[in-house]
């Protein structure tokens, strides 16, 4: 369910057709997509040695959907919706979260990976929302004070 929270209603649908587009291609392909047992463990970045990076979009989804006051910031590694080894956030987590398995195919979750950046870049251009590729810490803990990110064309 997405709710409003001020944000364009139209944007949010449109983030949710792109994880359920997602959620259809690892469905589809799941000889190549790995089999996760979520272990949880590739949520402690440092930990797994992993990185998860983030669009504008994507925070805006969260963000709806949570309630802005339940946006938090990351104080550790891990990812501040790992609870206990699991996703507190599921239903609504990143496209990097859906994507990732420690053991997929390389080719297929970069080609996905490459897809779905793609049309969360087009909705930035849609919605003249500017376009960043945000290390997710940097992005919830500099949300409310100006956010350093990282910009990719
Ligand atoms: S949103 Fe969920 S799946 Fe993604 S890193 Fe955080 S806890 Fe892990
Ligand atoms: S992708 Fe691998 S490390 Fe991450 S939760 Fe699944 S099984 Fe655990």
């Amino acid at each position: 369910m997405v709710a409003a929270c001020g944000t364009n209603n139209r944007l949010l649908e449109k983030v949710a057709e792109i994880y359920n587009w997602l959620d259809t291609q690892i469905r589809d392909n799941n000889k190549l997509t790995g089999q996760c047992n979520a272990c949880g463990k590739c949520c402690d970045f440092d930990k797994f040695d992993h990185h998860l990076f983030v669009t504008p979009p994507e925070l805006m989804y969260l963000t709806a959907n949570l309630g802005a006051e339940n946006i938090k910031s990351m104080l550790s590694s891990r990812c501040p919706y790992n609870i206990d080894g699991k996703c507190t956030v599921y239903e609504y987590r990143f496209a990097a979260c859906r994507i990732f398995c420690c053991d997929a195919d390389a080719d297929f979750q970069s080609e996905l990976s490459e897809s779905a950046l793609k049309k969360l870049k087009s909705l930035c251009t849609e919605f003249q929302i500017p376009y960043h590729y945000t290390d997710l810490a940097v992005a919830l803990n500099t949300r409310n004070s100006g956010p350093k990110q990282k910009t990719i064309y």
